[in-house]
């Protein structure tokens, strides 16, 4: 069994197994959802991210949470919108698949995500509302992964989008 619930806050205050983060390919840290997690957990956090040499788009990598409540931290990198395109959907894609198959190998339970890449990488709010809604439910039901997935949207807009979804 798995549940997929939506809350508006901030996601670096909350207590999961897992937060993921929506990282750079560096893994350097950086503004908006990235910078707030780095500030929370620390700096042990960036030494253990820059000793991971970087992550591909689409890709994710685990970290523990340092000073978080959450035990661990997914980052993952969102592609950057340009255009309509299926190759930037099919990335974002990769982003849930791919944070979701690590929080499996590593008997992650609960899991919170935000809406990745639509800050400053500005894919379009809804169609990536619709990717992380309908990826995460296909992944959990296909696998039968029993697991309570979290969407942490932090403005009333972002939240608008996911409840439009369920
Ligand atoms: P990206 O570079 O992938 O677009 P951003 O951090 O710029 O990442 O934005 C991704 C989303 O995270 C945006 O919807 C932004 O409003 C949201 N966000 C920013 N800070 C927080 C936070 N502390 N908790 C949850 N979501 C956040």
């Amino acid at each position: 069994m798995y549940s997929i619930q939506i809350l508006q806050g901030d996601i670096t205050r909350l207590e999961f197994d897992a937060i993921v983060n929506a990282a750079n390919e560096r893994l350097n840290g950086g503004d908006g959802v990235d910078g707030a997690i780095h500030l929370a957990a620390g700096p042990g956090l960036l030494q253990e991210c820059l000793a991971l040499g970087g992550c591909p788009t689409g890709e994710a990598r685990l970290t523990k949470g340092y000073s978080l409540k959450a035990k661990y931290v997914i980052h993952t990198v969102g592609p950057v919108w340009f255009e309509e395109s299926d190759h930037e959907s099919r990335l974002l894609e990769n982003c849930y698949r791919n944070s979701l198959q690590l929080a499996v190998e590593h008997d992650i339970r609960t899991i919170a995500f935000p809406a990745i890449s639509t800050g400053a990488y500005g894919f379009p709010p809804g169609p990536a509302a619709r990717i992380a809604m309908g990826t995460t439910r296909e992944f959990l039901e296909s696998g039968n992964h029993s697991m309570e997935v979290t969407f942490v949207c932090f403005d009333e807009g972002s939240l608008r989008h996911y409840e439009a979804q369920i």
